[in-house]
């Protein structure tokens, strides 16, 4: 056996043992430092939250809007979550999919959830790419393709979820029962995953009135965590987010005369390629993964 080992195996022992014989008491003494963090909301309304840490060179990027299951218009459950898989749809400047292809082809990854109250959407890079992915985000909140070709693709893919991840699985059922007969009023009630009837009935007109009621600046909030200079942080956003307008339309409703959306241009290096799409499932839980 190797000394190294040994002394792995040595260190381990006496970390159980102390683990074993520490009173719990002490245990529930133990404080978290305190989070340092900056905020500051922009004049569109949206709101930035930042905490450097260099522990490793990297960047975390969320951006949580404010909108839920709970916001699905009636009779039209799984709204918010057939949205969140919109999002990764092309925008004026980026192709179908391509957010996979600025995190996964560079060592990072992404992904998004939607819950009862909000749909989040993140990323994790190495922190020279937060430029890129900061446009990004600014890309799919400002100009995203809410388009019938996307839509109709988008909920037959959630549709295949709704029957993989509920009418396929051994009690797939009971987790929705036991969703619907939590509340008797609260829109709580409603499965995000919605049903296949009223994702039937959903229409590109319905997409569009919610992308604009909901997926605006002052409904976000963008947060940054890891390694990056904040003032540089700061001057990306205003950048990219600043003169995002406070009520956006999708590309499709849009005049496309203009050049770049509102003028904002992709960061140096920037190269456009080739998507590959990818599906994911959580399950059961009321939120809802990719
Ligand atoms: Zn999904």
């Amino acid at each position: 056996m190797p000394r190294s080992l040994v002394s792995f195996l040595l260190a381990g022992a006496v970390l159980a043992s102390l683990l074993v014989s520490a009173p719990a008491a002490a245990l529930a003494q133990a404080k978290s430092s305190r989070l340092e963090y900056r905020e500051r909301t922009l004049a569109n309304g949206m709101r930035v939250l930042s905490a450097v840490d260099r522990s490793s060179p990297t960047v975390c990027i969320n951006v949580w809007y404010h909108v839920g299951s709970k916001d699905d218009p009636d009779g039209r459950s799984g709204f918010a979550h057939l949205f969140e898989h919109m999002l990764f749809k092309g925008t004026r400047n980026m192709k179908d999919e391509q957010m996979d292809r600025l995190t996964e082809d560079v060592g990072g990854f992404n992904n998004a959830f939607t819950a009862d109250d909000v749909t989040v959407y993140y990323e994790v890079v190495p922190s020279n790419y937060l430029e890129t992915l900061l446009w990004a985000e600014a890309e799919r909140m400002s100009s995203l393709n809410v388009v019938d070709k996307n839509f109709l693709s988008e909920r037959d893919v959630v549709k295949e979820e709704y029957r993989q991840n509920y009418l396929a699985r051994p009690y797939g059922r009971l987790f929705l029962e036991i969703e619907k007969k939590s509340f008797t009023k609260h829109p709580y009630k409603r499965p995000g995953i919605g049903n296949i009837d009223e994702l039937n009935a959903a229409t590109i007109d319905d997409v569009k009135k919610f992308h604009s009621d909901y997926y605006r600046p002052d409904n976000a909030t963008l947060v940054v965590v890891g390694d990056f200079d904040p003032k540089q942080l700061d001057a990306w956003v205003d950048r990219f987010f600043a003169d995002v307008p406070e009520t956006v339309d999708s590309v499709a409703a849009r005049d496309h005369s203009g050049a770049g959306a509102n003028g904002r241009t992709a960061p140096h290096g920037y190269r456009a390629e080739r998507a590959v799409a990818r599906s994911g499932n959580d399950f059961p839980a009321s939120e809802t993964d990719r």
